[in-house]
Parts: structure tokens; C-alpha cells; sequence
């Protein structure tokens, strides 16, 4: 059995422009992604969306000062379990999740995968400890009981360089993108924050809000190089480039 990959949206959020590209004026309403990869020796996941609470009552969960400028669109059915049970994929049965960070719209469903180890960059993990929750961080979300396995820098997952973490910091200290190499759809890097939008790339636009500019730059740069090989690169919240995204259970690779 090759390597699998399936992308699909867990909800959507609605926020201002100038945090996906710094100067911009008005609101951009954006994906919120999960990705499957089904490998020989595991199922594991990137990123988890948001928490199964911000179902009902957003605001009671992240708080005012997050709810200010998040607007939710997430409905039953939205949320990553209710998502994998959809297309016939238990969520106990899910081995590892791969957060890209601990922001809440990245790791919300984690409480969600009660058997999966979670793999995290050491620094964002001390990062999401360090700051308030007002810096987009709730505890709930990322300190969920389940076996942390803080990685330092690349880390391939299972040894055998389909799966491998990809240090991608600015975003936030720690941040981290996966690369997953397929047999049929070729090689992916699935960016999380690292990389917002098609536009973040092609005009190398930084974000209004960063930890790093330089080395958000230098990822930039890195993704170019990797594109210019054939690489997909999966635009972590654009919300053109997700409308083109087969959604699972259609394969992606
Ligand atoms: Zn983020």
C-alpha cells in the first residue's frame, strides 16, 4: 500500500484581510484545512481545525478578544470527527496528529483523536505555554491528554522520507509544515500558516501579524525553490486555491 493523501476544509473563518497580507483594508472569509495521509505504518493527520465548542457558542470558547475578530462558519458535520466519520474513517483509529502550531483554528479538534500521539516543534509547544490565550493559544486546545512527541527541527515520521515535518518558523516560533510524497500525485508540502495564500507566495506578501518577518521570508523562499521542482504547494487558508482542492474522499494523492 503507497502513501495516501486527502485534503479537506473543517469550517471556514472570517477575518480581516490585513492578517493574511499586511496593509490590506476589509475582511476575507477562509478555509479552515485537515489533511489524511494514510501511510503503510499509520494514519495520521495535519492539523485538527477548531474546537467541537465553537459549534455552539464561539465566543464563550476563544474568548471576546478572539471572537472580535474571528467570525465562525462551522456546523455539526464541520467538525474533524464528525469530517473523518463522514468519509468512513474512525477518529480513535487515527495513530499520530501533526500540529502545524498550536493556534486555536490549527489544533481545536485534537481533544477529538483520543489515541493519537501528538507531534509538535519542542519551541512552539514552549511558545503556547509561554503566551495568553488572547495570542490565539487555549490551553483546551493543545493540552489534551494525549502522548506529546516534541520533535526538534526536520523530523521524518516513519524513517522513510515520505512523511516528514519541515521546520517552517515565523508564523510562530515554532511552526512546522509537513511534506508528503505520494506515488501518484508526486510530492506535496502542506504549509499551514507558513504560506496563507497563492498571492503570500507569487508577491511574497508577509502577513500582517508574524513572530518573524525574516524567517517567514526565508520559508517563502524555501517553498519557491521546492515549487519550482514540481512540488505542490498547499496554500494553508486561500480561499480561490481551496475551491480547486478535491475534498475528501477523493484522493489528492
Ligand atoms: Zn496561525
Amino acid at each position: 500500500m503507497s502513501v495516501q493523501l486527502h485534503a479537506f476544509t473543517c469550517g471556514w473563518l472570517t477575518i480581516p484581510r490585513a492578517f493574511m497580507l499586511d496593509g490590506e483594508d476589509g475582511l476575507i472569509k477562509v478555509p479552515v484545512p485537515s489533511y489524511l495521509i494514510t501511510h503503510p505504518k499509520g494514519r495520521v493527520l495535519f492539523d485538527t481545525g477548531l474546537h467541537a465548542e465553537t459549534l455552539e457558542d464561539p465566543a464563550a470558547y476563544v474568548g471576546e478578544m478572539l471572537a472580535r475578530y474571528h467570525t465562525f462558519d462551522f456546523t455539526p458535520g464541520q467538525e474533524i470527527a464528525a469530517r473523518l466519520a463522514a468519509f468512513g474513517v474512525d477518529p480513535a483509529g487515527i495513530d499520530i496528529v501533526i500540529n502545524s502550531h498550536l493556534h486555536f483554528d490549527h489544533c481545536g479538534g485534537n481533544a477529538q483523536l483520543p489515541n493519537a500521539d501528538v507531534l509538535i516543534q519542542r519551541r512552539e509547544l514552549e511558545h503556547a505555554r509561554a503566551v495568553e490565550s488572547t495570542r490565539g493559544y487555549l490551553v483546551s486546545d493543545w493540552d489534551t491528554g494525549q502522548r506529546v512527541r516534541a520533535v526538534e527541527g526536520e523530523h521524518d515520521v516513519f524513517g522513510d522520507g515520505t512523511v516528514v515535518c519541515l521546520p517552517t518558523y515565523g508564523h510562530t516560533p515554532g511552526h512546522q509544515s509537513l511534506r508528503v510524497r505520494t506515488e501518484t500525485g508526486g510530492e506535496f508540502v502542506l504549509c499551514g500558516d507558513a504560506c496563507y495564500l497563492r498571492d503570500s507566495l507569487e508577491k511574497l506578501r508577509l502577513p500582517g501579524v508574524i513572530a518573524d518577518k525574516e524567517a517567514a521570508l526565508a520559508v517563502f523562499r524555501r517553498l519557491r525553490e521546492m515549487q519550482s521542482r514540481g512540488v505542490t504547494i498547499m496554500y494553508g487558508h486561500d480561499p480561490d486555491f481551496w475551491t480547486t482542492v478535491p475534498q475528501a474522499p477523493v484522493r489528492l494523492g
